[in-house]
């Protein structure tokens, strides 16, 4: 069982000039790539995200922690959008048909956003497909098989790591800077599949409110957010998202 989706949402969308959607690892779970929490079992069941999302867990275990994300993109290879994801690209299409605006943050690093078709996407803790040489900076994406080597190496002899950000380091400059730009705009924001405890998305909520913005939540379950926003709808993003962008632009 789902809620049902409020006529004040769908209200909101149709009439919406400047949109941004927040998206976390729950918009990807349909698609067979587990959350942070979910992805610790089988063999790496005994680790903790923490200790292996870290700067300093890579520096005390390069061979590990590359290893570990070498498994995660080569899961994210063989998985396709969900009906999630394909909505989300259909809205951003109604949204700038109609000469409006649309920014997509993600904090996912798997690309499904871009594989369905979403252009304005703004990825705020990287890529899990580019892996950049500490020595020299290259950055390269990797769509092939194994690396065979652990931590994989770079032609210049430098240890190459994934391209996503760690707890601990800051988010990419650009992507916070064209976050907040969008924010400063946007009469409508969605917050779908993501706790929302991590800053600084934690924030965007209360940003975009600050801007009068209406707010509005998709979660499978309840958050920190659901009693701030607008709107919160308890649902699966895969479903709620198909039905939500049917009834806003085709009724
Ligand atoms: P998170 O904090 O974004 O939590 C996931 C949220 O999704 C939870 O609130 C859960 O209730 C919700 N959810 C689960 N399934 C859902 C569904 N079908 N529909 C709607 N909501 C659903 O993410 P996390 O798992 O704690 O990961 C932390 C960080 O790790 C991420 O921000 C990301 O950088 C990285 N990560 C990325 C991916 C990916 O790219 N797919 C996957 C795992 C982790
Ligand atoms: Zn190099």
């Amino acid at each position: 069982m789902r809620d049902t989706i409020p006529s004040g949402v769908v209200e909101a969308l149709r009439r919406a000039k400047s949109l941004v959607v927040l998206t976390g690892a729950g918009v990807s779970a349909e698609s067979g790539i587990p959350t942070f929490r979910d992805a610790m079992e089988g063999l790496w069941a005994e680790y903790d995200p923490m200790e292996l999302a870290t700067p300093q867990a890579f520096a005390r275990n390069p061979e590990m922690v590359s290893r570990w994300y070498d498994e995660r993109r080569r899961d994210c290879a063989l998985v396709k959008p969900n009906p999630g994801h394909y909505a989300l690209a259909r809205m951003e299409q109604c949204l700038v048909e109609k000469g409006g605006e649309f920014a997509l943050l993600t904090q996912n690093v798997d690309r499904l956003h871009q594989a369905a078709g979403s252009r304005n996407v703004i990825e705020l803790h990287g890529s899990i497909w580019e892996w950049r040489c500490r020595r020299c900076g290259m950055s390269r994406e990797e769509r092939g098989g194994t690396f065979g080597q652990y931590p994989p190496r770079c032609e210049c002899g430098g240890i190459r790591r994934p391209g996503v950000v760690w707890f601990g380091e800051q988010l990419p400059p650009k992507a916070v800077r064209d976050s907040e730009l969008a924010l400063g705009t946007c009469d409508l924001f969605f917050s779908v599949g993501t706790s929302a405890v991590v800053q600084p998305a934690a924030s965007f909520v209360h940003v975009a409110r600050g801007h009068g913005a209406k707010t509005v939540e998709i979660n499978r379950e309840a958050t920190a957010i659901s009693k701030i926003v607008d709107w919160s709808i308890l649902g699966k993003s895969g479903e709620v998202l198909p039905e939500l962008v049917d009834r806003a632009f085709k009724e």
